[in-house]
């Protein structure tokens, strides 16, 4: 699960406070055979979940809650189990919000090759000497980022991937800083570069997007499911990597980051096949947001609407601006008002920037605190 779902609770005046994010780590292989194990019971419990949810449909037509299904997991499977008690209940409750969610009187059963998910609760798993400790065994994680020394975990789950890899998704509650930097930037999410900094910047998008995206190419076309599957996986690992890394340098260095809202006709439009890229600017967006709260700072989004066609210099749209499909081919631009030569990417930055002072300026709705995405997003 990616980093998502923050909250932050009402900090004081000085917006110190906290706010909760999901680290993932990859479980080592090592401990496969534990996991696989504690989900067979799982599927168990769910299966047990969706058999007796049928049987009160089709019987009395009645709709059983997570707590009425767990009554009847915990009295008939006492022993013999292989799970905490807890994440049964996790399972039970997981079980009726999905068939809630769904509509649906039951709902699929769960089988071997459903993915597997073994769920714990709140403080069932502890963070001691750079592992993970779980019903009392040691789980190692390849500890990419660790989660700060006293962090409260809370309820999170163990997830396998198409590949049968394990992953550890713990919910962290992380102290937000009260002193950001006064930096103020915008960014362009563009096509040919990652990103366009106001400052006049480029980020650009590194060589393994491009060649991932032959490579599964390639493989779709011999019908190597696998194999793209594999290909797929590592190029999101390394995507989200690089996205992590840049997301933490922009958030230290800038109090205030502006993004504009990409439109999807946009993204369809990149040279970038959308496979590699797809939820790529999301993920920037929301990491982007969360660390920003993290730093003490906050991000605003702003609609990018003419923000690559508008002159940065004097603010009028020159006849020889960027426009439709072959605008895209067009890096660089001369304003025929003002004669600036103009970047159409950092161009743009600067536009996003402005209209974001613009919306602060006019006081547009930032809620206290977590000036984060808008919703929905
Ligand atoms: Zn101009």
């Amino acid at each position: 699960m990616m980093p998502g779902g923050f909250k932050c609770p009402a900090g004081s005046a000085d917006h110190i406070g906290a706010m909760q994010l999901t680290f993932k780590y990859r479980v080592k292989d090592k401990h496969a055979r534990r996991l696989n194990a504690q989900a067979r019971a799982v599927n168990f419990v769910w299966n047990y979940c969706n058999e007796t949810q049928q049987k009160a449909f089709l019987d009395h037509r009645r709709w059983l809650s997570g707590y009425d299904l767990w009554k009847l997991v915990a009295g008939c499977t006492k022993e013999g189990l292989d799970l905490h008690s807890h994440s049964a209940m996790r399972v039970c409750l997981q079980y009726a919000k999905a068939r809630k969610q769904q509509k649906k009187p039951w709902l699929r059963w769960r089988s071997k090759r459903s993915l597997g998910w073994v769920p714990f609760n709140t403080g069932h798993v502890a963070f001691r000497d750079g592992a993970f400790v779980f019903r009392g065994e040691v789980y190692r994680v390849w500890l990419d980022r660790p989660i700060p020394e006293g962090s409260r975990i809370g309820a999170g789950s163990f997830n396998q991937d198409s590949r049968g890899r394990w992953y550890l998704n713990v919910p962290v509650e992380i102290a937000t800083a009260s002193v950001a930097s006064i930096e103020k930037v915008g960014i362009d999410l563009g096509l040919g570069s990652l990103v366009a900094l106001s400052t006049g910047k480029t980020i650009e998008a590194p060589q393994f997007y491009r060649k991932s995206e032959l490579a599964l190419a390639t493989a779709q076309r011999a019908r190597k499911t696998k194999r793209a599957r594999a290909i797929h996986a590592k190029a999101r690992n390394r995507r989200k990597d690089f996205l992590h890394k840049e997301s933490a340098r922009l958030t230290q260095q800038f109090g205030l980051i502006v993004v504009g809202d990409v439109s999807p006709s946009r993204i369809a439009r990149s040279r970038f096949a959308k496979s590699v890229l797809d939820a790529g600017w999301a993920d920037l967006k929301q990491m982007l947001s969360y660390k920003s709260i993290r730093n003490g700072g906050s991000m605003l989004q702003v609609s990018e609407h003419l923000t690559s066609q508008t002159c940065s210099e004097c603010g009028c749209l020159p006849p020889s601006r960027p426009r439709g499909i072959a605008g895209l081919r067009k890096r660089v631009f001369n304003c025929d008002d003002c004669g600036a030569a103009l970047d159409r990417d950092v161009n743009a930055a600067v536009n996003i920037l402005r209209l974001g002072l613009q919306t602060l300026v006019a006081g547009a709705p930032l809620k206290a605190g977590n000036p984060g995405l808008q919703a929905g997003e």
